[in-house]
């Protein structure tokens, strides 16, 4: 492609708009453009890394015997209230001319077990993977990063059916290796990680986390055993026995106002860990206190696990007024009757602590276990953070950012029980179908690596993806434009993607450019053109080296190949666990 009549609007300014340096510049090279809050337009280039990385996508789905199919993004409601999911906050609803209600995709479980169950008999058809490459859309709260949280978003997602459990772990397996040679052949590093199956539901599941400072996931990783687990879903080891303290004397003290942790210790100049800090839930079947300590967070998931599944939620206001006999902000656990207690197992280590004092403006100093309060359950009930003891081998567990980038989960009967997706076993008995799924963010990712591979000159995409496999730049068009049309073909003739900068623009614009756009490598042709020289730069390799014009495309081409077998023999490393 000649730079002179390519669509690249690149931009001098950094877009105000724009927080991630990854979204700034791709931005700012021309990729992309923003048509409304999480929507965005892929220009060429933004295009040509798209389709590549769906390329990857397809072919390592094809090698585990994927077959491709494409479901509609506009399904009618009532699919969607078989399952109970019509009611997901984020699902994008719409009603047609004749008002009959219709939702937006945002994911295909129910689209694809409506065809499995009408489609699939026996157990001769399984097992079964279907996958499409699909837009995908969403109405997220905050939409962030560009494409790293978009409300319009492509998404790689594929559903396994199988007969046995022993046939789903085995596919769970493969998928496990096959997102992991994706991100490889990407060139990205990542880090897979325990996770919380959230709305969509079923039992094991793993994320993949691309590992970045700006990432909004929290993971936990104990460097001596291996474990990794999301924030969500990280179980927290055991701590050693601590001595308590003697108990002392049990004091109400006044707090006007006073209802957040900080503004409670602010107030009686106390560290937060002395603090009980009290959450009131509730759901048909009751109300649950739950304690943490003040400096840590509960976690819900948790919270609902210990409670055996309840569906929990916070209480009211008039709720708490009734339970506690005090508005919000005053809550603690003494002296409560009819209620549930349930405790994080930090507060064993400790005494003297401080909460609300079930009153207006009030909080109690020094309350103790049993002296003052129960509790009726225990349990790992806060949310994990760097520096809490490993559950596995008691390690010290350290904290990451991350962009997920895929998910898998292991969704058994789920949804073939409440959608009626049944097969005949061997002898002739109705089963449940089992499933998996198998989600990958195709524009996210993009995001991701961009936030991973940028420097201060701009992006630098793996060859694998990479919109062209090299850029030439001449500088002085007037005197060397006729080597630099002959070089363009020869790179061409050896099947080369090249964008060629045939601009008149000055040399500094040109480099300025090309590290914007991120192309791998630049043939540069300046001065010494006319010694027939060019200037080779591989950007992954920090090589920088005059080469013979007539050893260019030569050079080019075994670079660019040898690009491509790093990031292949990487993702030919993937192993899943046993
Ligand atoms: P997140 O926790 O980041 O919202 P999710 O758990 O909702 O993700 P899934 O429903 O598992 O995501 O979707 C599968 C994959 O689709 C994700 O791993 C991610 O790569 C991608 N994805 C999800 N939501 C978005 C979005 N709003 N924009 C871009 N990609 C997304
Ligand atoms: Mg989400």
């Amino acid at each position: 492609m000649r730079y002179s009549r390519a669509f690249i609007p690149t931009l001098r300014e950094v877009p105000s708009e724009a927080e991630l340096i990854s979204h700034q510049l791709l931005l700012r090279a021309g990729y992309l453009r923003k048509l409304a809050s999480g929507v965005y337009s892929w220009l060429p280039l933004g295009n040509r890394v798209l389709r590549k990385v769906a390329n990857i996508v397809r072919e390592e789905n094809n090698r585990v015997g994927g077959q491709e199919l494409l479901l509609p993004a506009l399904h009618p409601q009532e699919l969607w209230d078989e399952t109970g999911r019509s009611a997901v906050d984020v699902i994008f609803r719409l009603k047609d001319r004749s008002d009959r209600d219709l939702v937006l995709g945002m994911t295909h479980e129910e689209v694809i077990t409506d065809i499995v169950r009408s489609e699939v008999r026996s157990y001769r058809q399984m097992p079964l993977m279907l996958y499409q490459i699909q837009t995908k859309f969403r109405d997220e709260p905050r939409p962030r990063g560009g494409v790293v949280r978009g409300r319009e978003f492509m998404m790689h997602d594929c559903y396994r059916f199988h007969t046995s459990e022993e046939s789903l772990d085995e596919s769970y397996s493969q998928m496990y290796e096959c997102y992991g040679r994706i991100l490889k052949r990407l060139g990205l590093d990542y880090q897979v990680v325990e996770a919380e199956s959230g709305a969509i539901g079923g039992s094991v599941s793993h994320e993949y986390m691309v590992v970045v400072e700006s990432g909004e996931d929290t993971i936990l990783i104990c460097d001596s055993c291996g474990y990794a687990a999301n924030a969500e879903r990280c179980e927290i080891g055991t701590t050693d026995a601590v001595d308590l303290p003697e108990p002392d004397i049990l004091k109400v003290v006044e707090t006007p106002d006073k209802r957040s942790v900080e503004e409670v210790t602010d107030f009686l100049q106390i560290p937060s860990e002395k603090l009980i800090k009290t959450l009131i839930y509730e759901d048909d079947e009751g109300v649950v206190v739950a304690l943490v300590r003040g400096d840590k967070d509960l976690n819900e998931a948790k919270l609902s696990r210990l409670m055996r599944g309840r569906k929990l939620q916070l209480a009211s206001a008039q709720t708490v007024q009734r339970v506690t006999g005090a508005p919000v902000g005053f809550a603690g656990p003494c002296g409560l009757s009819g209620v549930t207690i349930v405790a994080g197992d930090e507060l064993r280590c400790g005494g003297n602590w401080v909460s609300g004092a079930n009153k207006q403006d009030a909080h109690v100093v020094n309350i103790n276990l049993d002296r003052d309060f129960h509790v009726d359950v225990w349990g790992d009930l806060r949310v994990a953070a760097g520096g809490d003891p490993c559950p596995r081998c008691g390690g010290v567990l350290k904290d990451e950012h991350g962009i997920e980038a895929g998910h898998i989960f292991k969704l058994g009967t789920k949804y073939s029980a409440v959608m009626g997706a049944k097969f005949l076993d061997q002898n002739g008995q109705e089963q449940p179908i089992i499933m998996g799924t198998y989600g990958f963010g195709v524009t996210r990712i993009i995001g991701a690596m961009a936030e991973q591979f940028a420097d201060v000159d701009g992006l630098l995409w793996p060859m694998s993806v990479s919109p062209f496999d090299v850029t030439l730049l001449c500088l002085n068009v007037e005197e060397d434009g006729a080597r630099a049309d002959a070089l363009y073909d020869e790179l061409r003739d050896l099947g080369l993607a090249v964008l060629y900068d045939d601009r008149t623009e000055r040399a500094g614009v040109k480099f300025k450019d090309a590290d914007l756009i991120g192309i791998p490598l630049q043939i540069v042709l300046g001065r010494g053109a006319r010694e027939g020289k060019a200037e080779f730069r591989n950007r992954w390799a920090g090589e920088k080296r005059d080469i013979a014009l007539d050893e260019v495309a030569r050079e080019v081409h075994s670079a660019r190949q040898q690009l491509l077998d790093e990031l292949n023999s990487a993702a030919a490393q993937v192993k899943a666990p046993a």
